[in-house]
């Protein structure tokens, strides 16, 4: 049987040191999804490869298949978002929204929008200095969970359908928004006592906040993060995305955890 060969543009996402040269790479793509690929020889310095198995760099890959594994037969380096690598919160930052996209990108299976959604987020942490990194973050978390399907209904009080022109909450297990008096009397009612299975996660959303998690939830991936929120309702926005993230996944990520610790260590 012939080796199987791919000629594809991939972004390493991850990467572990398997010997003293030797490294296994996972690479996000567009037509395939994530693919593991055998990085032997790659942290040598005179390896022809050293530059786009690097984390984070973009490449164009031509993977050979001869046995069990991908390896790489030749490479030709794009770009590596190089602003990432001299500040460690953008390091930190870059290196979970990468953890989240290994999470959600399978084996085989094509997926443009998170390709594109996690090349533009990391451009933006690299580069864009007027976006802030809490706004990158937060879209990321929301889009991503919406485009895999789990989207809230954002347009209606899942009670009783109002426009919720005031403060909502986000119920963020049975994935609805509820006006301030539907989420009282759900909070009060019986059924909501006796349900010891639904983790009861209800995050206050302002009118601004509700706006931008739309805007997240359809604008043009190009668009994602032209919006603007004040830093009171950014905060909020932060919240939210992140714990609608954390718990549909139903874990956190070490990565997660990093970011948070050099966040609390800079105050
Ligand atoms: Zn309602």
């Amino acid at each position: 049987m012939a080796a199987e060969k791919r000629e594809v543009k991939g972004l390493v996402i991850r990467e572990a040191q398997t010997g003293e040269a030797d490294e296994i790479l996972t690479l996000l793509t567009a037509e395939y999804g994530k693919i593991t690929v055998s990085g032997k020889g790659v942290r040598s310095l005179r390896s022809k490869h050293a530059a786009s198995a690097q984390l984070f760099a973009y490449s164009s890959f031509l993977l050979h298949k001869p046995k069990q594994h991908y390896y790489i037969a030749d490479s030709l380096f794009i770009e590596n978002f190089m602003g990432i690598r001299y500040d460690v919160e953008k390091l930190a930052l870059a290196t979970y929204l990468c953890d989240v996209a290994a999470e959600f990108a399978l084996e085989d299976i094509a997926n443009p929008s998170l390709m594109q959604m996690t090349l533009n987020a990391l451009y933006a942490i690299a580069s864009r200095e007027d976006i802030p990194l809490a706004r990158v973050k937060a879209a990321f978390e929301f889009r991503v969970i919406c485009e895999e399907g789990f989207a809230p209904e954002l347009y209606g009080c899942g009670m009783c359908g109002c426009a919720m022109t005031e403060t909502a909450y986000l119920d963020v297990m049975n994935g609805r928004v509820l006006c301030r008096s539907c989420q009282e009397q759900y909070v009060n009612s019986a059924a909501y006592a006796m349900d010891e299975a639904t983790a009861k996660i209800h995050v206050r959303l302002t009118p601004a906040v509700l706006c931008a998690m739309r805007y997240i939830h359809s604008a043009p991936m190009k668009r994602l993060l032209s919006f603007q929120l004040e830093k009171s309702d950014a905060d909020i926005l932060s919240v939210a995305c992140e714990r609608y993230l954390v718990n549909h996944l139903e874990h956190s990520f070490s990565s997660l955890e990093y970011y948070h610790a050099l966040q609390e260590n800079r105050l």
